[in-house]
């Protein structure tokens, strides 16, 4: 018998990423607990993948699809062709923060037409919890640094934009702003209140 179950669609979804100055995006994320860690996570994390690539991006954090749980999706270097190795990575801590270094053309799916230098942590070392609750650590150096402050931001619901120049930031700010106003009014032509 042909069956129309959700517990059987298992293919992931597209999700939508929230965009600033979406609120929700300055939740600060709470730490998944072991017992959380169910199919219903797991397929979270997968749609959050199939996002991330579908975006495309490099990164991805629950926050910005509107879960505030410390959980990010991450893949440095996958490939059109299909080389997609997701990192899930559950309770991503920064255990040491070293030196200081310049991300160039730093940008953000959930700040659409923007890229900025920003100033982080040359090296850090990221303790996490994987989907089967082993404790990994990495010692990332340039992207691979830059895209965990970046997530791990995220996470306390900052964005990279707030830590550029207060004077590029409110450039943006206005800009973005003028942007929804126009998609506003596209989506509601003048003249309608004509008697
Ligand atoms: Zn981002």
């Amino acid at each position: 018998m042909p069956t129309r179950c959700k517990c059987y669609e298992m293919r992931p979804m597209l999700l939508k990423v929230l965009q600033f100055p979406d609120a929700r995006l300055r939740q600060k994320a709470v730490a998944v607990e072991k017992h959380e860690v169910d199919e219903s996570l797991r397929a979270l994390a997968a749609d959050m993948a199939e996002t991330m690539y579908d975006e495309p991006g490099i990164g991805l954090a629950a926050t910005q699809v509107g879960v505030a749980k410390r959980l990010i999706v991450m893949d440095l270097d996958w490939t059109e062709e299909g080389e997609r190795r997701p990192r899930v990575l559950l309770n991503p801590e920064l255990v040491l923060k070293e030196g200081k270094a310049v991300s160039e053309g730093e940008g953000c799916l959930s700040v659409p037409d923007f890229k900025a230098d920003v100033e982080r942590h040359e090296r850090v070392v990221v303790r996490a919890r994987t989907l089967d609750w082993e404790e990994v650590e990495f010692d990332a150096t340039e992207l691979e640094s830059f895209c965990f402050q970046h997530e791990i931001d995220h996470l306390d619901g900052v964005l990279f934009i707030d830590r550029i120049s207060k004077l590029k930031r409110e450039l943006y700010v206005r800009r973005r702003k003028k942007q929804l106003r126009r998609e506003q009014e596209e989506r509601e032509p003048a003249g309608h209140a004509d008697g």
